[in-house]
């Protein structure tokens, strides 16, 4: 049996994961599970999993979610102490599910912990990039993101040489907007920017999807993965979400992973790794499908598109990358809140790399530091608009 810890098993990757996991509950023990508020449904697949530990991350839920895994085995804990706790013990793998730089601390703390760190937590592989990946090699831990586009990337790349790859394309839906007048953006709804076409996520990604600012993270994230110069790497919009990572390399051929849109898949094929089960999730059936098609992106619809620039000219980019993902995760929060417009997330993203002190990023506490000196000069900027 493999041993198993899923981090934000309360999200949307977290939840699609340990539904894979009630399927096979004969091949996984699950060692952890962990949540932030949600004790209710952490509860729920705490017993459903027979898990080892459960832990709630905001420590005003501890009681709560004792009581509600009253007579059972499992071990509670709480706070961020009790993820970096859980993150230590051993496992075959993990599953790094946590929503923002929130996951950085105990994603980090599992390399060397477990086997094989599956990893759809975007923003601490963007911010804390080659540390992460350094600290993967030096304790020989897998590492398998989850990303769609990036784990159709990670299953292509593996077969053949860097040098044989001209330029890699990461596939956009376009997001809930792609057909939208940009004069109307100004009057984006909280629901209409959660109601993305293709995908049922987080909020946080699902705003990110339609600011298209996760595909300026995800460029970023294949760029260090992959270790690709991020010039090399471009994005094309394909509504449908059919094709989701395509190589093309330098004789004319190009390999491309297609299938449903569905999270199942990539979390399925790293739960396996290197095997492969069933998902229950269908094969693509072209002749229904018929078509797929796809278009350039629109920069000047989506503005987001040009912090791709912005970061390539950048002499900081480490710092770049890090106040960029920063500002991002905050000026969300207020758009969520209903405190600032649709429109104002990436301007005020642009401000705070403009005006920040940007730094030569040596060491992971100059990320951790970057990143809260971002987050506090975005909310200055922002709360002085208010
Ligand atoms: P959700 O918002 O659905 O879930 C986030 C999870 O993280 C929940 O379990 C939540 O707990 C927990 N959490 C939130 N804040 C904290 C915190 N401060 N400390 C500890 N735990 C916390 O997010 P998604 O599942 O959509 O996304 C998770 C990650 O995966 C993100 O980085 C996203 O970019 C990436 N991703 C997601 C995809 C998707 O299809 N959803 C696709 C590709 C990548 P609680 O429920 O209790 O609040
Ligand atoms: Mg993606």
């Amino acid at each position: 049996m493999k041993k198993i810890s899923v981090f934000g098993a309360t999200g949307s990757v977290g939840i699609n994961t340990l539904n894979l996991l009630l399927l096979n509950k004969n091949l996984f023990k699950v060692v952890a599970l962990t949540a932030y508020n949600d004790y209710k449904k952490l509860a729920k697949y705490a017993k459903l999993l027979n898990c080892n530990y459960a832990v709630i991350g905001n420590k005003k839920y501890y009681q709560s979610l004792k009581n509600e895994l009253n007579g059972t085995k499992v071990n509670i804990i709480a706070g961020e102490e009790g993820l970096i706790e859980v993150a230590q013990l051993k496992t075959d793998i993990v599953v790094s599910a946590i929503v923002g730089i929130a996951g950085l601390k105990p994603t980090f703390e599992t390399l060397g912990k477990t086997k094989v760190l599956a990893i759809a937590n975007k923003e601490s592989i963007i911010s804390a990039g080659s540390f992460l990946l350094n600290a993967a090699n030096k304790t020989k831990t897998n590492l398998l993101p989850l990303d769609s586009e990036h784990n159709a990337i990670f299953q292509i790349f593996k077969n053949e040489k860097r040098e044989y790859i001209k330029d890699i394309t990461l596939t956009a839906s376009g997001g809930p907007f792609w057909k939208r007048h940009s004069t109307n953006f100004k009057k984006v709804t909280i629901k209409e920017a959660l109601t993305h076409p293709n995908w049922k996520m987080g909020k946080k990604i699902s705003v990110d999807s339609a600011t298209m600012v996760n595909k300026v993270l995800e460029t970023l994230e294949a760029s260090i993965l992959f270790n690709i110069n991020i010039e090399k790497i471009n994005i094309l919009i394909h509504p449908s979400s059919i094709v989701h990572g395509i190589i093309n390399y330098i004789d004319g051929t190009s390999h491309m992973i297609a299938s449903l849109p569905d999270m199942k898949l990539p979390i399925n094929y790293a739960l396996n790794w290197p095997k492969r089960s069933s998902s229950c999730v269908k094969n693509l059936d072209l002749q229904k499908i018929q078509h797929l098609s796809f278009y350039k992106p629109d920069y000047n619809k989506f503005p987001s598109l040009k912090l791709k620039n912005i970061i390539c000219n950048s002499k900081y980019k480490k710092s770049n990358i890090i106040v960029l993902n920063a500002s991002n995760e905050v000026a969300v929060e207020y758009f969520l809140k209903n405190k600032i417009p649709f429109i104002d997330i990436v301007k005020n993203i642009n401000k705070t790399i403009k005006l920040f002190k940007h730094i030569n990023i040596k060491s992971i506490n100059d990320v951790i530091n970057v990143d809260k000196q971002a987050r506090e000069l975005v909310a200055n900027i922002i709360e002085k608009r208010i």
